[in-house]
């Protein structure tokens, strides 16, 4: 591709900020020591490593040694579930939402194989979730609930706070998958009622292959990975250093956009989303348009191929991503959307904008210029076209 990208797909990954590559690239070459050595070379890298910790520690306001450092968003959710539930040997339910990413979906599946109970919680056709489903899930046999903060489709937003708040009294460890919240909306586990909270560094322009899992201090925990003595003997595994000072990085100035992502990016989105509602006919939100991150929208052109639509929008050098089977790289087509009761013929033809800061309206402008002909084309060539 010769021409920069016009990149929407901000959900599915994010560009490294300059100012993180800057930060990590010294340790990828120059001090590549190890954390855990007795001499002064490797041991300068434990205080990058503890600076790192502080830093997205800081961003969500709790104390550095609440911070595990993980490989990725997945490993932080599987840890937090399988931690709840090793430490509750006497418990065998778990309750979770039915639109979760596949990090804590699968992981419950998984889990639910090996004999476990599993509650998965239906949503609406706003994607909200069912309240009265989950208080009548709670029961005395509940080990963990997980629930994520925001969903990475549609971008709804779930009552975190609240369903915290009901749990708290119950000795039940509360987990929220935070991956598509953190950097875009202001955390503050001081106030959140949550347990453990999984975070994940490509998400929030940080590289691919970190993450941190946050555990509140007093939770008990039990290790997924073990081995050496590494995060406390939290989780085993030479630390990959330059990815953790990258999400370091990140944390710290992403408090500074924070902002940006309510007014600009907020902007953008809603500008682009508007347009096309517009121009397109037979095109709907799928999802809450009020409780959502200000970065995602998630819109269904009836009646034409989200594939299609992708492969259009990508020869214009627009990457966005859809709800449909082939185009999301698995079999099925989106479980949320399912769960959420939206028709087939709305579900293959569903686009997931995702917006980041270092978008432009240039970007937006190219897309509501270029996606509403190409609607009107693929309608007049499908076999449902109207
Ligand atoms: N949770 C949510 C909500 C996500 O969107 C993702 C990634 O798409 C993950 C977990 C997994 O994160 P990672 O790719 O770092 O494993």
């Amino acid at each position: 591709m010769k021409e920069k990208p016009v990149y929407l797909d901000n959900n599915a990954t994010t560009a490294i900020a300059p100012e993180v590559l800057d930060e990590m690239l010294p340790y990828l070459k120059e001090f590549y020591g190890n954390p855990s050595s007795m001499h002064t070379f490797g041991g300068q890298l434990h205080k990058k490593l503890e600076e790192a910790r502080e830093r997205v520690a800081a961003l969500i306001g709790a104390e550095p040694g609440e911070i595990i450092f993980t490989s990725c968003g997945t490993e932080s959710d599987n840890t937090a579930i399988m931690s709840a539930v090793d430490s509750r040997r006497d418990k065998r339910h778990i309750v979770t939402s039915s639109v979760e990413h596949p990090a804590v979906l699968n992981f419950s599946k998984h889990l639910a194989r090996k004999g476990y109970r599993v509650t998965f919680l239906p949503v609406n056709n706003l994607g909200q979730l069912d309240m009265d489903a989950f208080f009548k899930a709670i029961d005395d046999d509940v080990a963990v609930v997980s629930i994520m903060y925001a969903n990475n489709e549609t971008g709804v937003l779930f009552p975190i706070a609240e369903l915290g708040a009901a749990l708290r009294d119950r000795g039940i460890i509360f987990h929220t998958d935070a991956v598509q919240a953190i950097g875009k909306l202001p955390i503050n586990v001081k106030e959140l009622p949550v347990d453990m909270l999984a975070i994940s560094g490509h998400k929030l322009h940080a590289p691919k292959g970190v993450g941190a899992l946050y555990v509140r201090k007093g939770t008990r925990f039990v290790p997924y990975i073990f081995g050496g003595h590494q995060e406390h003997g939290r989780r085993a595994g030479t630390e990959n250093m330059a990815s953790i000072i990258g999400l370091g990085k990140t944390c710290e100035i992403a408090k500074t956009h924070i902002d940006e992502e309510a007014t600009r990016v907020q902007a953008m989105r809603d500008r682009l989303e508007k347009a096309l509602l517009e121009k397109c006919p037979q095109a709907r939100v799928n999802g809450d348009t009020k409780n959502r991150l200000p970065n995602t929208t998630n819109i269904s052109f009836e009646f034409v191929e989200g594939e299609a639509i992708l492969l259009r929008l990508d020869e214009h050098g627009i990457c966005a991503s859809s709800g449909s089977a082939c185009s999301s790289g698995s079999l099925e087509p989106s479980h949320v959307l399912r769960a959420m009761g939206v028709p087939f013929t709305a579900i293959h033809g569903s686009i997931r904008f995702s917006i980041s800061r270092y978008n432009t309206n240039e970007d937006i402008d190219k897309v509501i210029e270029k996606l509403p002909p190409i609607i009107k084309e693929l309608r007049i060539l499908s076999p449902y076209g109207r």
